[in-house]
């Protein structure tokens, strides 16, 4: 019986037998999976031909998910950091104190005007 659909195969293939496979299919099982095989349980330690096919394709699938994740998590990283090289924090900073020093100049010149003409204005009924 298969481990992992519970139907009787003929190409049931051992996890603890098989050398054929490189890959460790109990670790990728596991975490993949989520399914604990041990050599010690006594639930089947067979899977077949089909399972091991989708097990292939969610391998795959998972993988690429994860992939696609990272490449759009750092595309949004860099386009973050491009974004705010182009609004420089102190550069802005400094634009606003520019601007606030010239306001304030030339307020300054107007209230002196003002005060001029208002000073003699008081002092011509003086005379
Ligand atoms: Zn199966």
């Amino acid at each position: 019986m298969c481990r992992l659909c519970g139907l009787q195969c003929y190409d049931l293939i051992n996890l603890f037998e098989d050398a054929s496979h490189q890959r460790n299919l109990i670790a990728i099982i596991k975490k993949y999976i989520r399914i604990n095989v041990a050599l010690q349980d006594s639930l089947p330690h067979h899977v077949c031909g089909p399972c091991l096919a989708k097990l292939d394709e969610v391998v795959d699938f998972v993988d690429t998910s994860q992939a696609t994740q990272s490449k759009l998590n750092s595309q949004l990283r860099d386009c973050t950091a491009e974004r705010s090289i182009e609004v420089n924090e102190d550069k802005l900073y400094e634009l606003i104190q520019d601007v606030k020093v010239e306001l304030e100049e030339s307020e300054t010149h107007f209230i002196d005007d003002l005060n001029d003409e208002d000073y003699g204005e008081m002092l011509l009924p003086m005379y």
